[in-house]
């Protein structure tokens, strides 16, 4: 049986290089090798802050674009060479959660989240890929790997955050954290026709790119409390959304102090610590405030990945702003992971290009 090797959870708060063997690949699925691949801060929750119990000896990473090296007998439209974006969320497409519109959950809560969660992900000379047609994308020529990579996370989970608000044209948003996810939703909400944007967030580099994507208003929390920042600039009122990306449990009842009545908070922060949320009674209108409250895993597979390709393609979002550290051998993806846990001022994201 063939080896291959790959960087691992060996516990808690330990990362190190491990050999595995090759997984099989099923008649529905494929095992691809990474063209690219990008360290989130899901794999920091997981690692050091041990938010999903000890995943011992499991391979890290969810973010890759990749090139097919086998296919499974029943794989109809992915051959052995193609160029694929590889979405972080790999759902079971024939759960009845899928069939029901929340594919993130088939089978089971947050169970479309294959990759470093439940099975190897894609910190390794190669990984396995479930439902290999409903999961991968084609990679178009014209998106480079760099690029393809933030179609993956970043792309689909801001956007995520920006879809679930519900944000519309004109509309006041908040974005709490503009690290790459909070900047993607920042974007996200622009393209939704967002009228006036506050990106919450201290490091400069990140304040510089969310007004690159449309940010009107950078507020820094560390300059106080950020209700009491905000509503000064409206002169008091309340703002229509604010998408969570980043902060603590705090942020939740923060939204909460800024929303209008019917408005949204989306989070799509991963909350890897704490117990409960704090809702404030009184500005959650004594609890008939009609303000609602959702938190959203990314939507993954095919369809999704190839409509985000097309707003790349078609320059509706340009990527490269994110990727401010590269990398060019498997070996760096130590270096790139403990960058993300380390959040260096002048770091977005790291990107590692084979
Ligand atoms: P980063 O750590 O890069 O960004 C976090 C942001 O939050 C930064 O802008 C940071 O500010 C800001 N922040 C920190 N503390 C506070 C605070 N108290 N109040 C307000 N803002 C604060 O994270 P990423 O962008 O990489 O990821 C964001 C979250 O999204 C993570 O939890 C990640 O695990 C999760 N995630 C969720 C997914 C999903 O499907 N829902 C998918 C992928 C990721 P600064 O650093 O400037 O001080
Ligand atoms: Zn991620």
């Amino acid at each position: 049986m063939k080896k291959f090797k790959g960087l691992a959870m060996l516990g808690f708060d330990k990362i190190g290089w491990i050999e595995k063997e090759v997984p099989k690949v099923g008649p529905t699925d494929a095992l691809c090798e990474p063209l690219s691949i990008s360290p989130c801060t899901s794999d920091v929750h997981t690692v050091w802050e041990r938010a999903l119990g000890d995943r011992h000896d499991l391979i890290l990473g969810h973010e890759a674009s990749a090139k097919v090296v086998e296919v499974g007998a029943l794989v109809k439209d992915f051959k052995v060479g193609d160029k694929v974006i590889v979405p972080a969320i790999t759902p079971d497409w024939e759960a009845v959660e899928s069939q029901a519109g929340f594919s993130q959950h088939s089978h089971g809560m947050l169970n479309g989240w294959k990759f470093s969660n439940e099975k190897d992900g894609t910190f390794g000379e190669v990984f396995h890929v479930n439902q290999a047609d409903g999961n991968l994308a084609h990679l178009p020529d014209s998106i480079n790997i760099e690029d393809a990579v933030m179609l993956s996370d970043m792309v689909p989970t801001g956007f995520h955050g920006a879809n679930n608000a519900e944000v519309a044209y004109g509309e006041t948003v908040v974005v709490i954290g503009i690290g790459p996810v909070g900047l993607m939703a920042v974007a996200g909400s622009v393209l939704r026709g967002a009228g006036r944007v506050f990106a919450v967030g201290s490091r400069k580099k990140c304040q510089e790119v969310a007004k690159y994507y449309g940010a009107t208003d950078l507020v820094n929390y560390k300059d106080g409390d950020i209700v009491d920042q905000i509503k000064d600039a409206t002169g008091g009122k309340p703002v229509d959304k604010v998408i969570i990306a980043g902060g603590g449990l705090e942020t939740f009842g923060q939204a909460v102090k800024l929303i209008r009545p019917g408005g949204i908070v989306s989070n799509i922060n991963y909350l890897g610590t704490g117990d409960a949320i704090e809702i404030p009674r009184i500005e959650w209108g004594l609890g008939m405030g009609h303000i609602r409250i959702i938190g959203g895993l990314m939507p993954g597979g095919r369809k999704n990945m190839e409509y985000l390709a097309q707003v790349l393609i078609n320059k509706r979002l340009d990527v490269s702003p994110l990727l401010t550290h590269r990398f060019n051998k498997l070996e760096d993806l130590e270096e790139g992971l403990l960058l993300m846990k380390d959040k260096p001022r002048d770091l977005i994201k790291p990107v590692i290009t084979l």
